[in-house]
């Protein structure tokens, strides 16, 4: 069992032995398992048992989740969304069956892990030539190491493309590219070793000169520093800031205007993994609500059998079971275009469709850890359930990446390409 947390635990003894992890997936299996294949079904189960045995003894709900990260490496989990050594079955659908159930065993955990081991690796993977970029690469994806990306900044946040960081090649014809900026929202970046940066070499022309680079820790005038995010206590979140980094040309992943191509070609991967962690997110909040309902007692009765209790849980498992289905659809969805990427409408649609399922699964997971919580009562305010838990982070998931309205506007985006069809 991992450290729950610092408080004393006021569960009866029943509930407290029941509420276990290996409960939760037990319950999440029967309603996910008859959506898998053999092959998926295998790796969760050893996926799960992994969990169990090796990584849930290692958390501790009072310390720094990035310990745990070599645990990840080690077994191939700290991503599987690309083919990497011999790990194997790799793709969307079994990146965001790992982001499901290492949201259940600790939802602060993965967030971290999906900004180093995806949102950071993405990049590397598909850009990076260099030995610097592959040995990037192999460090975060074992887990030895800690990536991040550099996107927002203090005045550019959802207009992410009108970026106010500088970045330009030095005069010397070395290729190498100086960095001048802010970046803010930084996940992992107070302790990363590797930040994928974006700048832009003329504010008025972001599309046609961003650059996209690997800026590595000990880079002279790289310095970050700890923003106060409370609701993740163990992901250290912060500003990354670059006085004049020079950025050697082998760390450049995307040239001039080739960043902006490749920072967007990246963005679908990024939704559909956070779609994941937001799944994980809801299931946790919804297994822990029901088994809690199911042996908490009031009038002499088990509170699953007041309808107030039971009716809104059902409505809940309900939504899950759809949003659920429709991340998985996104996942298929993601694989068609990584097969297909010249397929410019499929890509299109693609970038709509991750929007609007972000869209939905992030607010789901929120509205279920909210509403768990509602019905659980007070222990669901405690350490000694994990719904508060959950339901911290669930804000998080649902800002990063782009807000809600952000995602609803790539969903009109769409919407208006196919009204026009009938002028
Ligand atoms: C905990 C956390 C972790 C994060 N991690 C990272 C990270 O690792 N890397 C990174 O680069 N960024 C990260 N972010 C940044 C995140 O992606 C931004 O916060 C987000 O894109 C919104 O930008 P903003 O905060 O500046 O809000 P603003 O853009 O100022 O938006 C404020 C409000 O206005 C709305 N709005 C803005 N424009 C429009 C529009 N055109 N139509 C309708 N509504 C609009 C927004 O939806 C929002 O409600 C993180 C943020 C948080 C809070």
């Amino acid at each position: 069992m991992m450290n729950i947390g610092t408080g004393i635990n006021i569960l009866n003894e029943n509930i407290r032995e029941k509420i276990k992890t290996e409960n939760i997936f037990k319950i999440f299996n029967s309603f996910i398992i008859p959506l898998l294949t053999h092959e998926e079904r295998d790796f969760m189960l050893a996926l799960q048992r992994y969990c169990l045995d090796v990584v849930e003894p290692k958390v501790d709900l009072t310390r720094d989740v990035y310990g745990i990260f070599p645990v990840l490496g080690e077994a191939g989990y700290m991503q599987r969304l690309y083919p990497y050594q011999d790990f194997k079955p790799f793709g969307m659908r079994y990146e965001m069956i790992l982001a499901m159930v290492l949201s259940i065993v600790d939802p602060e955990l993965d967030l971290a892990r999906v900004v180093s081991g995806v949102l950071a690796m993405n990049p590397l993977y598909s850009h990076g030539k260099s030995d610097r970029e592959k040995r990037a690469l192999d460090d975060l994806m074992s887990g030895r190491k800690i990536g991040c990306i550099c996107i927002t900044e203090r005045e550019r946040g959802s207009d992410a493309v009108n970026m106010q960081t500088h970045a330009k090649e030095c005069d010397d014809s070395t290729g190498d590219v100086m960095f001048d900026g802010e970046k803010v929202y930084t996940t992992n970046g107070p302790v990363a070793d590797y930040f994928i940066a974006y700048g832009v070499a003329d504010e008025g022309n972001p599309r046609g000169s961003m650059y996209q680079a690997l800026v590595e820790r000990g880079f002279k005038g790289l310095e970050t520093h700890r923003l106060g995010i409370l609701s993740a206590p163990r992901v250290h979140i912060g500003q990354t800031l670059f006085k004049h980094v020079r950025v050697p040309r082998d760390n450049i992943l995307g040239g001039l205007g080739q960043g902006y191509t490749n920072l967007f070609r990246g963005l679908v991967a990024e939704r559909n993994t956070i779609i994941g962690s937001s799944l994980g997110i809801s299931w946790l909040s919804a297994i822990t609500g029901l088994i809690y309902a199911h042996l908490r007692k009031q009038f002499s009765k088990r509170i699953l059998e007041f309808q107030a209790v039971s009716f809104p849980m059902a409505e809940m498992l309900v939504d899950l079971m759809a949003a659920t289905n429709l991340g998985f659809s996104a996942a298929n969805e993601y694989q068609k275009i990584a097969k297909y990427p010249e397929n410019v409408e499929m890509v299109k649609y693609n970038a709509s469709f991750s929007a609007g399922t972000k869209f939905l699964a992030s607010n789901l997971a929120h509205r279920i850890s909210y509403e768990m919580q509602q019905l659980c009562g007070g222990a669901g305010y405690t350490d000694n359930l994990r719904i508060d838990k959950a339901l911290e982070i669930s804000k998080i998931q649902e800002i990063i990446g782009g807000s809600r309205n952000i995602q609803l506007m790539l969903v009109t985006q769409a919407m208006k390409t196919i009204v026009n069809m009938i002028d």
